[in-house]
């Protein structure tokens, strides 16, 4: 089920031809679900020699696109150039990409052509998982005065394989979103993902955590698309799954949920409290454990000692029905933790 605050932009990853562009825009205009056209005009490649756009003459297409279907557009700036060439082209929403929300020297440059315009403007995550640069980049565009900012969260890249193109590492987002409550953020599946079969899975997980809208690549012909074409969706299919996400509500002022709610944060705190209390007492163990080393000359760091914690805590977790990320990475701080007061010890 649809709601009007939800703001869906779809269209395809770069405009390629006038026909492939205006052909799908047509076909997103008859979903009915679509409010921004998106059609990549200048295209970052990670290597020389792809499609790198159509430049200033794809902007005349999207204008065309938008004249037959009444969709608003958007499209990705990374230079001053760019933003006043969309505003000439009567572009609604412009964003920012991940490969230029990294560079504060950029973002500057852009959010210096946006001074005096009313312009809508969507910062995408940075690539890597830097929730300053994000916020650095989300600061330059309001400073410039611009007031109808959103983000974007498209996932962050890391190296070797992974499940996805673009890890969503959640805790980024979330963390954004409690730092800045009245932005609109949404989600970008088909970049997270990188294959189409999953986008409409990330959706939904997204708007579970109550994010604002999706932006989700699509094309007449996804499998000729000249970029990024294992991710895009027809329209069709875009409807289908756009019309099987399931919107939950915010809250609910039902007694009987709030009863239960309350009763169950009641014991959140409680083993919260717990937790922290047992962190401390590991904690004091660990001082102990670095006097020890300090009046023994032995180093602080046990590489074997800490290879045997990490495997028995994962085995141990999985035991408990504990993801083995989870368990590492909460081990790993616990590490991080001990070794930091050992090393304060041994500096005394
Ligand atoms: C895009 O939206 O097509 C794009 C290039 O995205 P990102 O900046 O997230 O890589
Ligand atoms: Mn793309």
């Amino acid at each position: 089920m649809t709601q009007n605050k939800n703001i869906l932009i779809s269209g395809p990853c770069s405009a390629e031809t006038e026909k492939q562009l205006v052909d799908t825009a047509l076909q997103l205009k008859d979903t009915g679900l679509v409010d921004y056209l998106r059609a990549g005009i200048w295209k970052p490649r990670t290597n020389p020699g792809g499609y790198e756009g159509a430049g200033v003459k794809g902007l005349s297409w999207l204008l065309n696109a938008k004249n037959e279907t009444g969709l608003k557009t958007a499209t990705e700036v990374a230079t001053g150039k760019h933003v006043e060439d969309c505003l000439n082209f009567d572009v609604d929403l412009l964003w920012i990409g991940a490969r230029t929300s990294v560079n504060p020297f950029s973002v500057q440059h852009v959010a210096d052509a946006l001074k005096g315009t009313d312009a809508m403007v969507f910062i995408k995550n940075p690539v890597n998982p830097d929730l300053k640069l994000w916020i650095g980049a989300l600061e330059r565009i309001q400073k410039a005065g611009i007031t109808n900012v959103g983000l974007i969260h498209r996932g962050f890249s890391s190296y070797g394989n992974s499940e996805f193109r673009n890890a969503p590492l959640w805790q980024i987002p979330i963390e954004m979103k409690r730092l800045f409550p009245e932005i609109p953020m949404i989600c970008d599946p088909s970049h997270i993902t990188g294959k189409r079969a999953r986008i409409f899975e990330i959706s939904q997980k997204s708007l579970d955590l109550d994010y604002n809208g999706l932006i989700i690549e699509s094309h007449i012909s996804p499998d000729e698309a000249w970029t990024d074409k294992d991710q895009q969706i027809t329209p069709s299919q875009l409807k289908i799954g756009y019309e099987n996400l399931v919107w939950k509500k915010k809250t609910t002022d039902l007694p009987d949920f709030q009863l239960q709610i309350d009763e169950f944060r009641e014991q959140i705190n409680f083993y919260d409290d717990e937790l922290l209390s047992l962190i401390r007492s590991r904690m004091n163990i660990a001082e102990k454990i670095g006097q020890l080393k300090r009046s023994n000359n032995v180093t602080v760091l046990q590489n074997n000692r800490w290879n045997e914690i990490l495997l028995k805590s994962i085995v141990k977790g999985k035991q408990l029905k504990l993801s083995e990320e989870f368990v590492k990475s909460m081990m790993e701080l616990l590490h991080v933790e001990s070794i930091r007061l050992q090393n304060e010890i041994h500096e005394l």
